[in-house]
């Protein structure tokens, strides 16, 4: 006779936190940012209690700083940064108003987003090396105001661990902070969390193609992970073609449940404690 077996509860559907921070949303975008109201009501409701909004322009800092002071119904954090998507319209002069702002602004916490990012490419070969040796130039420079002014780094990579890498270490870069959209193998992520970084997981490990990604983050040290939207891009498996939202943070953390053999409440205290920590923020 064979005996029926309950099956496992399935762990991926019935996990939630109260206390979710959210390393990584641009609430200033466009997609987000003409309902912005709506969307901030409904990531309080998926226990969303504070937000990294990272920079991606400079003409974008001021309003950043207004969005900031004007919101109330939960906490945003700004990082202020030239993202290397946006390095073709910088400018050197944006580089000292950078500077500055990070020194002087007290609701600024890091300097982001910034990185290198190698998949754009321009109509020839030539002139995708001037880009790329300008994105270079500008993450130098960044990465050199961070130290100066003390603060953390958010981090964009495509194809490009090994040069974030190698400059992070020719600048002895002490501040940490934090590798967004992280995806890779342990080696890759252990080059980082020697540096003194998090990794910031976000939906990718909803996706079951992300198999190197899902298995890494399983293996890692608890004190290694914060967790992220993206939002508006990076939607979560089954949302694919929709915009992305800080409210889908709820799913990134019940994902991450799945994959991890610890409770949900020692998994989002110690998310919500690592957040802090990478972006020195007091605990
Ligand atoms: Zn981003």
């Amino acid at each position: 006779m064979q005996l029926s077996v309950p099956p496992l509860p399935n762990r991926s559907f019935n996990q939630s936190c109260e206390q979710l921070f959210d390393t990584h949303c641009h609430l200033d975008l466009p997609e987000l940012a003409a309902e912005l109201p709506a969307f901030l009501d409904s990531a309080i409701k998926a226990g969303v209690r504070r937000i990294l909004v990272p920079a991606v322009e400079a003409a974008r800092w001021p309003g950043l700083l207004q969005l900031q002071q004007q919101t109330t119904s939960l906490r945003l954090e700004l990082a202020l940064g030239i993202h290397p998507w946006w390095a073709q319209h910088a400018t050197e002069t944006q580089l000292d108003t950078l500077a500055n702002m990070v020194r002087v602004e007290a609701g600024v916490c890091a300097v982001g987003e910034i990185g290198l990012d190698f998949v754009l490419v321009q109509e020839d070969e030539e002139a995708t090396r001037k880009l790329h040796q300008w994105q270079q130039t500008l993450f130098s420079a960044q990465l050199a105001l961070a130290a100066k002014a003390g603060k953390p780094v958010v981090l964009h990579h495509r194809k490009s661990q090994p040069a974030l890498l190698a400059e992070l270490k020719r600048q002895q870069f002490s501040q940490g902070g934090i590798l967004h959209a992280f995806s890779g193998s342990t080696a890759q992520a252990h080059a980082f969390l020697d540096l003194g970084f998090k990794l910031g997981i976000g939906g990718t490990i909803s996706y079951e193609r992300a198999q190197k990604t899902r298995d890494t983050v399983r293996k890692l040290p608890l004190s290694a992970l914060v967790v992220e939207t993206d939002a508006p891009a990076m939607p979560l498996a089954g949302f694919q073609g929709q915009v992305n939202t800080p409210a889908q943070l709820a799913l990134v953390f019940q994902q991450l449940c799945a994959l991890r053999t610890e409770s949900a409440d020692r998994l989002g205290l110690a998310l919500w404690q690592n957040s802090l920590a990478a972006l020195h923020l007091p605990q």
